[in-house]
């Protein structure tokens, strides 16, 4: 594995250019380091901050190679990234985090699996590979539960709720896949999540837990640390940094988790990249999670995680945005605009995160 400590003026290069790759090239420049996006997409916010951009296809092998010869190092700020197309540039520079992990969480399936090799608790759950299987997956977990796509899902989507009653032909035809797995569905206090780092040599890194409340399937708003007790506090921390060491990670990753109501913390799923979750570590702590990635792919030693204040951050999706004005002139709030040149509904535009004196551990 590659560990060499790269100089200030290297470049770094994203796959992917949303507001994830944004953030982690501000996070670069203040080190003194270049970005250089790679993205397919026409409205690219991180190309905004970033020395170079590659506007091209995941599938073009001509690009890649380009690309991979003119960085120093490639990270993601997408998990979809096709693997072919990681392994390709893994060939010329080294890619963090690497194909292995992206295949595993690319695949709902194959992340259950890992899941379940690495003793971690989640929702009863079963692979559905065509009709007949989600009949033995549906005797199996019972209802309710959610049919979830084993690919390509995310912020709800490739979803379908089966409840006692549904028919389950349609709520297969819904979710637009054929490869699926079936999931109990949880009776959760509250979903939480962790961000965990981990660099090449093995450190393991953790921000509190968080917890994070959604609006039509999207998060809206983080609070920071999770009101939950200390013990769920501290499993979930140990969950996500026992899912890092496993898998193997060299970077960042978000590990979202329901908590039961007998305290039991489950996982959800993992995104090996910062997380919306995290967004919080920007104003209220030592090292953000966009730090921390470029300090783990450029070999440099991991930053503290300390906690300097307590946080809420809220998500501007869609219109919201348009109370930036009022946002700003909020003392102690602080905005964060992705610089998205179309806002749509939906579409997360920027984050406010309103910080308050730390409390607790
Ligand atoms: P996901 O795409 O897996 O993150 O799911 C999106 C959202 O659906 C989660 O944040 C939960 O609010 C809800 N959800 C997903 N899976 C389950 C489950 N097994 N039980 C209860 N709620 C779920």
């Amino acid at each position: 594995m590659d560990t060499r400590r790269l100089p200030p003026n290297a470049t770094i290069g994203i796959f992917g250019g949303g507001q994830l790759g944004r953030m982690t090239a501000m996070a670069a420049a203040r080190l003194g380091y270049k970005c250089h996006i790679y993205a397919p997409e026409g409205d690219i916010p991180a190309s905004q901050v970033s020395a170079e951009t590659t506007r091209a296809a995941y599938d073009d092998a001509g690009a890649l190679e380009a690309f991979a010869r003119r960085v120093d190092v490639v990270t993601l700020e997408f998990e979809n990234i096709p693997v072919e197309a990681v392994r390709r540039v893994n060939e010329i520079t080294p890619v963090h985090p690497g194909a292995d992990v992206l295949e595993i969480c690319q695949d709902r399936v194959l992340e259950k699996k890992f899941l379940d090799r690495a003793g971690v608790a989640t929702a009863p759950w079963a692979e559905v590979s065509d009709r007949a299987a989600l009949d033995r997956a549906d005797a199996a977990i019972g209802r309710p539960a959610v049919l979830k796509s084993a690919r390509f899902g995310y912020d709800g989507k490739g979803q379908a709720a089966v409840r006692a009653g549904d028919d389950l032909s349609a709520a297969l035809q819904s979710t637009g896949a054929t490869r699926c797995i079936l999931e109990g569905l949880v009776d959760f206090v509250c979903e939480i999540s962790v961000i965990v780092a981990r660099g090449a040599d093995g450190a393991v890194a953790s921000w509190p837990a968080v917890e994070n409340r959604h609006a039509h399937h999207i998060l809206d708003t983080t609070i920071a640390p999770a009101q939950v007790s200390p013990a769920v506090a501290a499993k979930a921390e140990e969950i996500a940094r026992h899912v890092a060491a496993q898998i193997g990670l060299v970077g960042v990753m978000g590990v979202e988790m329901f908590v039961t109501r007998d305290d039991g913390v489950l996982v959800n799923e993992m995104a090996p990249r910062p997380h919306n979750s995290g967004h919080w570590t920007i104003d209220a702590c030592d090292t953000s999670q966009f730090e921390q990635l470029v300090r783990i792919v450029c070999g440099l030693p991991l930053g503290a995680t300390t906690r300097h204040s307590d946080a809420v951050m809220k998500n501007l999706i869609g219109d919201e945005v348009d109370a930036w004005p009022q946002i700003l002139a909020e003392p102690g709030a602080r905005l964060h605009l992705y610089g998205k040149a179309e806002t749509r509904p939906g579409r997360k535009m920027g984050h406010v995160t309103r910080l308050s004196p730390r409390t607790g551990k």
